[in-house]
């Protein structure tokens, strides 16, 4: 899937693999009065590249430092952009690492580049996007938010209303309280990096609380007659966490119980991959 959508101003890019006929993990680049806002995956570098030709932005920014958002700074660079980012980001992608396989295959191999460091305000011809830290997703994640227009882009903080995943390194306490201050502000639309354009996105985000609040009680509960964190897994997520096999445990169903049940504590949990 490569699609262009433009409606009130702002151009959507969506793109995803196609596996067996069915599109995967789409995600999206937006282009809004020259401002590019997320850079796409790094597997549509090529259509991307000439998209970009033919609509050729002046300025970026990136969300995070995830290769479905950043992976194609080294692009921006060719344009002559040096797209802004957290500090966080902009380190890391001037050397990213080697991501697992899984995330290749998806997403594409991401390349190095240049960034800058964000300011507090990004300023096109006709706009000016305030620059709000929402740690949760990753360290590095920020949203950029338009007041007149009533414009949030929300890089990875929605996706979805209902989360049966999660990565290691994510922090819940910080997401929920960045659901919390975003769904206060002043907007109806809502710019998802892997959705698009969303409706109603103050309840949206509210809802993803809820869905998490929710899933918290029941895993204490569940603990507090003595399940194990794999009894809760299953319980309150499904039977298989293949996720957490295909990713050696790095994003998986597990990680996600074990969060909401050690809040805080992500970054030292411990989750050894099944044995085979
Ligand atoms: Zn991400």
């Amino acid at each position: 899937m490569f699609q262009v959508s433009a409606n009130q101003g702002v151009t959507c890019v969506k793109m995803g693999k196609a596996v067996l006929g069915r599109t995967i993990r789409a995600t999206c680049s937006f282009i809004v009065d020259g401002l590019a806002v997320e850079g796409g995956s790094p597997y549509f570098k090529t259509k991307l590249h000439a998209f970009y030709l033919e609509n050729k932005p002046d300025q970026a920014v990136f969300t995070h430092c995830h290769e479905d958002h950043a992976g194609n700074v080294d692009l921006f660079n060719l344009l002559g952009i040096v797209p802004y980012a957290h500090q966080e980001a902009v380190n890391y992608l001037s050397s990213p690492p080697v991501i697992p396989y899984y995330r290749r295959f998806v997403w594409g191999t991401p390349a190095a580049g240049r960034s800058q460091i964000v300011r507090e305000v990004i300023k096109t011809e006709k706009y000016v996007f305030q620059v709000i830290a929402s740690p949760g997703h990753s360290a590095d994640h920020l949203c950029l938010y338009e007041k007149k227009e009533g414009w949030p882009f929300t890089g990875d903080l929605y996706v979805g209303e209902k989360i049966f995943y999660l990565y290691q390194n994510e922090d819940l306490p910080k997401m929920k309280e960045t659901l919390k201050k975003l769904a206060k502000l002043n907007f109806s639309t809502l710019f998802c990096s892997h959705r698009g354009r969303l409706q109603k996105g103050p309840e949206a985000l509210t809802r993803k609380l809820l869905h998490i609040e929710t899933l918290e009680e029941k895993a204490k509960a569940l603990q507090l007659k003595g399940f194990s964190l794999s009894d809760i897994t299953r319980q309150l997520l499904g039977k298989k966490d293949y996720m957490r096999i295909i990713s050696k445990g790095e994003f998986s169903k597990t990680a996600l119980i074990a969060a909401l049940l050690n809040p805080g504590q992500e970054g030292s949990l411990i989750i050894q991959p099944p044995k085979k």
